[in-house]
């Protein structure tokens, strides 16, 4: 045994995690907000509040606060996109395309279904890009061609040596500046997830849908591992206080 290791990174309770009992899980569900939400459909409209006021920071970056609208991002991918609650709610307002990767298709049919309809839907239709069915363990993302990935509770259904693997992919994913070598990237890899409350900060792992809780050390280190820096990072302000807290980070290459 390495007795080197951080012992706040000796949780290993990943190694429980099963793919074929996260996809019965989420099978059994219902393909509404408040299947993906567990319960809590009343929380949809303060995440996709707070995420759209932290992408925007984002984008502005350093430029003062204007009221000039921002350009749309170019392709975003909504990743364990579920039935294309964040696609609809906040991707779809700020770029031209987003792709969705979502491994139980009865989810993804939801939303393609949802955009045949008139009215919001008719104008949203035209910015579905690919629907991929593949849990993100088997995703690889095309090199260099997103401006955002977008990663929402749905990561603790990868181990932690999925997720780093998974990482490293997101960040060869990103699209690469155009003009002179060495030009800064960007472009960002978002992951927003609910963090473990535990008092020695371990992971917590869920029997019912087969996923890890992780804190956010452990988010810290992964993100590491992987070659990414976090360039921004918030709480989620507002959420029910029985509720895990949640925190967004964007990422960026090292
Ligand atoms: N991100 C969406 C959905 C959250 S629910 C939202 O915030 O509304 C969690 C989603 O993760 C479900 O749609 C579930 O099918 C999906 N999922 C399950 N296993 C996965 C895996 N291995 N990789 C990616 N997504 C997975």
């Amino acid at each position: 045994m390495d007795m080197t290791v951080d012992p706040a990174l000796e949780s290993h309770v990943d190694a429980a995690i099963n793919h074929n009992d996260q996809l019965h899980y989420w099978e059994s569900v219902s393909s509404d907000v408040n299947g993906m939400l567990g319960g809590y459909p009343q929380t949809s409209r303060i995440d996709l509040q707070g995420s759209s006021n932290f992408l925007t920071k984002l984008r502005r970056g350093r430029q003062p606060a204007s009221r000039q609208a921002l350009p749309p991002l170019r392709r975003v991918a909504d990743c364990g996109a579920g039935i294309g609650r964040i696609t609809k709610g906040l991707l779809m307002n700020v770029a031209e395309k987003v792709d969705v990767v979502e491994p139980v298709k009865k989810f993804t049919d939801e939303l393609v279904t949802s955009l045949q309809a008139g009215g919001e839907g008719a104008a949203q239709r035209e910015k579905l890009g690919e629907v991929v069915n593949l849990g993100l363990q088997d995703w690889v993302p095309e090199k260099g061609a997103y401006d955002v990935i977008w990663n929402q509770w749905c990561l603790g259904h990868l181990t932690d040596t999925q997720l780093v693997q998974y990482l490293v992919r997101c960040k060869e994913g990103l699209r690469r500046p155009e003009g002179e070598a060495g030009a800064p990237v960007n472009a960002w890899v978002v992951v927003k997830e609910n963090l473990s409350t535990d008092i020695w900060n371990k992971d917590i792992y869920d029997e019912e849908d087969s996923s890890v809780t992780r804190s956010d050390e452990k988010f810290r280190e992964l993100f590491k591992k992987a070659g990414l820096k976090i360039v921004a990072t918030e709480l989620q302000k507002g959420m029910p206080k029985e509720l895990f807290p949640v925190r967004i980070y964007a990422l960026k290459p090292e």
